[in-house]
């Protein structure tokens, strides 16, 4: 008999999961079941889509037409609970699926702030296609908003209400953006670009409660009492993985579902990947959090092809983004962070990981052109994290050098010496480390 999997959860990481099953046993049958209506889209292309910068088909860049291809069946409908020893799933309209192996990929939602007014019309967070069309339509007759939170999903939202006309306040509740991850210069560039689009900032204020005009926002107050009338609120405080499903059927949890190397969680049958997963990496024995697109897709992958019976451990990669904030294009790679905390953030952000905090021992060297940026951590043996702002030639070398683990101690005194040559000194020790010709 055919085997029977059962994948839940239509984002990157069920996609990528249903394809390496796929590819591993041509036979089985596929189900995957996502409570979206739409077919599969970039999250990370909803910033765009906030923006104005491209229409919603744009996101859409694989349609329903290739799963069929593949024979794999795609169902619409909430999965509500997991009979784990049965191998028997619920789902909300009713139907049951039997199942050898299931997957659960069901990402993250965003967290509120726990303040007075947080369930009124025109609080807005941004998880899926339909909050972004939310967050379009009450654009539309909104004259002033506010945002709250940090990383980049705070950045998109102010950008993006700025983007469709509306007066918009970025409330910072510390003296500046982003402080676990970027540097202050760094935090500098991105506020200057915010504000050149129109986006008004405003340091060390807190949000106290929302104020309700006929069950809609009409006004935040702010620490000291202060009032801001305004008719939206953005909130990205931080994402939690969405557990319920997990702790229904009994599964081992913490911070998101806990898996071994192979994606298997508590129960042997079921796996777990993506952003609602905390996957062991043997390499460190550590559980790192991620919400970034291509760990999704890589972990996806990696547990859809043990679900098929691969018995390939997981071994993590360095996590790495490559996306616009505060419209600067910008990569981020490895341990870049400051170790002190970013109180506009409870938790893990979007396009955010948990080990980008970590204060690296390493020495740090910066080169600057213009609005150009670049921060290079050096450890002892390998490079071990950057942060690429602007101009990104020396984005794909340094993805290269960090990514690839390179060795760099033959070339590290070169390194260190290079000052103003950075751009030049570490290009010449990309191309000795990948081979690529010089010149
Ligand atoms: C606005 C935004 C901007 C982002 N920017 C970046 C970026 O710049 N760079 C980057 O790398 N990453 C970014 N991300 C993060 C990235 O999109 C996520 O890391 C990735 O989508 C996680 O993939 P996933 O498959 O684990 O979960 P998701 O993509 O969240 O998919 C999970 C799916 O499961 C469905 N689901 C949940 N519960 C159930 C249930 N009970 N039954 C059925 N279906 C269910 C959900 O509705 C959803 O469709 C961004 C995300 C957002 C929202």
């Amino acid at each position: 008999m055919p085997r029977r999997y059962v994948i839940v959860g239509n984002g990157p990481a069920g996609a990528a999961a249903a394809q390496a099953i796929r590819a591993r046993d041509a036979g089985s049958e596929i189900t995957i079941v996502g409570d979206e209506k739409a077919s599969f889209y970039s999250r990370p292309g909803l910033a765009y889509l906030l923006a104005g910068s491209i229409p919603e088909g744009q996101l859409f860049s694989r349609p329903d037409e290739g799963n069929r291809r593949l024979g794999i069946r795609r169902v619409v409908a909430r999965m509500e609970r997991l009979e784990a020893t049965e191998h028997r799933a619920r789902l909300g309209d009713g139907r049951s699926l039997a199942y050898d192996r299931l997957l659960l990929a069901v990402g993250a939602r965003a967290l509120r702030p726990d303040v007075p007014g947080m369930d009124l019309e025109g609080v807005v967070t941004l998880d899926n296609l339909e909050d972004a069309r939310r967050i379009l339509r009450l654009a539309r007759r909104a004259r002033r908003a506010a945002v709250v939170g940090g990383g980049i999903t705070a950045l998109e939202l102010a950008e993006g209400l700025a983007a469709q006309g509306v007066e918009t306040h970025y409330l910072m509740r510390k003296d500046r953006y982003w402080g676990n991850v970027l540097e202050p210069e760094e935090s500098s560039v991105v506020e200057a670009r915010l504000e050149d689009e129109g986006v008004r900032l405003h340091h060390e204020v807190e949000l106290k409660r929302v104020l309700n005009g006929r069950g809609r926002v009409s006004a935040v107050e702010l620490s000291g009492g202060r009032r801001l009338t305004c008719d939206l609120l953005g909130v990205a405080i931080g994402i939690q993985p969405r557990l319920e499903l997990a702790e229904r059927s009994g599964l081992a949890t913490k911070r998101g579902i806990l898996t071994d190397e192979f994606f298997r969680t508590s129960h042997p049958d079921i796996y777990a990947a993506g952003d609602v997963a905390e996957v062991l990496d043997p390499a460190s024995g550590q559980r790192v959090l991620d919400s970034l697109w291509s760990v999704a897709i890589e972990q996806g992958r990696a547990a859809g092809a043990n679900m098929a019976g691969a018995g390939e451990p997981y071994r993590r990669p360095v996590s790495f983004n490559v996306t616009r904030i505060g419209g600067v294009t910008t990569t981020l790679i490895g341990a870049v962070g400051s170790g002190r905390a970013d109180e506009d953030l409870v938790s893990l952000s979007r396009g955010d990981s948990q080990s980008w905090r970590d204060r690296a021992e390493a020495f740090a060297l910066v080169s600057e052109a213009g609005l150009s940026r670049v921060r290079v951590l050096v450890g002892k043996e390998r490079i071990v994290g950057a942060v690429v702002m602007g101009d990104q030639s020396l984005s794909r070398p340094l993805q290269d050098l960090i990514r690839g683990r390179v060795d760099i101690r033959a070339a590290r005194e070169r390194l260190l010496g290079a000052a103003d040559d950075l751009p030049v000194t570490l290009t010449a020790i990309w191309k000795e480390a990948v081979g690529v010709a010089a010149g």
